[in-house]
């Protein structure tokens, strides 16, 4: 049976101490199968940190059950804007206020830096929620006059009810901002599920939900694997919409059973294969930095890594070398150390996978310019952990596993071009289409490619930064639906029109 509460001491000095169990009605509980735990591990060094209460589908039932209760009750139309806003802004001061706890529990769990994980992950999540909580009460319907044969129309934005959310392991806090804040600002309660290899922060953060005052069932944490918590949410009868964050082939099961349940609403954010297109008029300095960061950010785990560079012909040899130099300053290992840019991957499994994609890439005749292993030269307590060293392919080409699939790790694949006519075929020869980058100093070629290349979000001149306020979301394979920014409310709302004859 999982323990109430478990105290991880940090390698900063830090004890952290949070609740273990399934988080349904503002309380925290054991698994109802039979107690069932799974554990978490830190894998930068391998060991396991704690044990964590594992759901089930009963403990899904009973979180729909839950939320469904509140949503009748206590939000939904029972609320005001005004409750929600105070509720979500309170969370946001929350979490700003433990801010440096919630970044090393998700170092620990994740194998990303610290620091990265304060300034980025955790800053940009209370902003998530803040800019969610600002918006709560301009959720707005419209009025449309002189309806023929009566007087008036008006349109009614409500929420959808209860909302099940599946998140991925690669950005655990933010991923879960992102789905909460505009659920919750728009009335719904939500059963989240959050990724079995990273399930601590979203306990701290359910922790804090009751501190900020949602009422119980408002929001509900069932922790566990895919193939139950998961398929249950999925296929879950009394659930209006899904929103899933990860792979393509999951997403594919979850419309599925949305489909052949109760036809539930569907948004997915899926993987991608981004394309970075390098111009000759570029800055070199500025496209060398952000193709870097593009692609060994968060250990290449992103899902918009710019994972296939395309670099024009002309400037081709004077842009590599700065490239590899690049990518050799980056320091990897200790994520508790403030130099480190690269962590850890998330799991053995993550780290096999992404090892078994460089093997393949040689054996396919790509040449390695930098990289090509795991590292472990010098690893030192970390000897044991899941490192990748930041690899990158040249000579690389169509029909290679490397160009074709994603890999989701520091791995990067360069290409030539000669003309923007081929960078555009090369760039959108592809299933997904999440990301991708332009880089050049002539405004009209940015224009022409912002148009041109299809991806749901395009950089110019720089890589991989978002905004709470815009819009994301892919084209293609990459998924349907648009998180972030106002559009966000509009997944999480539904309309109605009321024609009224007075
Ligand atoms: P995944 O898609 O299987 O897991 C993501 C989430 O979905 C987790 O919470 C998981 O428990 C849940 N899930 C798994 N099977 C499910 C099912 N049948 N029904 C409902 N939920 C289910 O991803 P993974 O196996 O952890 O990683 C595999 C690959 O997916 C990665 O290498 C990467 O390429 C890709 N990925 C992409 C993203 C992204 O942000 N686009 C995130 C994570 C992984």
């Amino acid at each position: 049976m999982a323990s109430a509460k478990v105290t991880i001491n940090s390698p900063s000095g830090l004890k952290i101490t949070i609740p273990t169990g399934i988080f349904i009605d503002n309380e925290f509980r054991p698994s109802l199968q039979g107690g069932q735990t799974f554990e978490s591990v830190n894998p930068a060094t391998g060991k396991t940190l704690c044990s964590i209460a594992r759901g089930s589908v009963s403990d899904v039932d009973a979180a729909v059950a839950s939320s469904r209760k509140a949503y009748k009750t206590v939000w939904g139309k029972k609320s005001t804007p005004g409750q929600r806003a105070a509720a979500l802004f309170k969370w946001a001061e929350l979490i700003e206020a433990n801010a440096q706890e919630l970044a090393e529990l998700e170092s620990l769990d994740n194998g990303k830096p610290v620091w990265m994980a304060r300034d980025f992950d955790v800053a940009d999540s209370a902003g998530c929620i803040r800019y969610y909580a600002g918006l709560a009460d301009k959720i707005e319907g419209k009025t449309i006059e002189q309806v023929e044969g009566e007087k008036l129309a008006f349109t009614r934005v409500e929420p959808l009810g209860v909302c099940g959310q599946i998140i991925p392991w690669n950005y655990p806090i933010q991923m879960f901002a992102w789905k909460v804040g505009p659920a919750l600002a728009a009335g719904n309660c939500v059963v989240m599920k959050p990724a079995e290899q990273t399930p601590l922060s979203a306990l701290r953060l359910a922790e804090l939900s009751i501190e900020a005052g949602f009422p119980p069932g408002v929001l509900n944490v069932v922790n566990g694997f895919g193939a139950d918590v998961g398929d249950a949410i999925a296929k879950h009868m009394d659930i209006d919409k899904v929103a899933f964050t990860g792979s393509t082939a999951t997403g594919r099961r979850i419309m599925a059973s949305a489909a052949a349940s109760n036809l539930k609403k569907v948004t997915l954010e899926l993987g991608g294969k981004s394309p970075v297109v390098v111009f000759e008029s570029a800055d070199l300095d500025q496209a060398v930095n952000w193709a870097t960061m593009g692609i060994l950010y968060n250990q290449g785990q992103d899902c918009t890594a710019g994972s296939r560079l395309f670099v024009q012909d002309s400037i081709y040899e004077k842009f590599m070398p700065k490239l590899i130099a690049n990518f050799k300053a980056h320091k990897i290992g200790d994520p508790f150390h403030p130099d480190t840019f690269q962590g850890s991957q998330v799991s053995k499994v993550q780290q096999e996978r992404i090892l078994s994609y460089i093997e393949a890439g040689k054996a396919e005749g790509a040449k390695v310019e930098v990289g090509g292993g795991a590292w472990t030269e010098g690893a030192g307590e970390f000897a044991n952990g899941f490192f990748v060293q930041p690899t990158i392919f040249s000579g690389c080409k169509k029909g290679m596993k490397i160009v074709d699939e994603e890999i989701f790790g520091p791995v990067l694949a360069v290409a030539k071009f000669s003309t923007e006519e081929e960078a555009i075929q090369l760039a959108n020869d592809t299933a997904y289409g999440l990301g991708a980058g332009v880089f050049s100093n002539d405004s009209r070629q940015c224009m022409r490619m912002a148009s041109a290349l299809e991806a749901g979000t395009v950089w110019v001149n720089s890589y991989v930064a978002l905004s709470n306020a815009v819009p994301f979301g892919g084209m293609k394979a990459s998924g349907m639906g648009r998180e972030l920014g106002v559009d966000a409310i509009k997944e999480y709302t539904q309309v109605k029109a009321v024609h009224y004859n007075y």
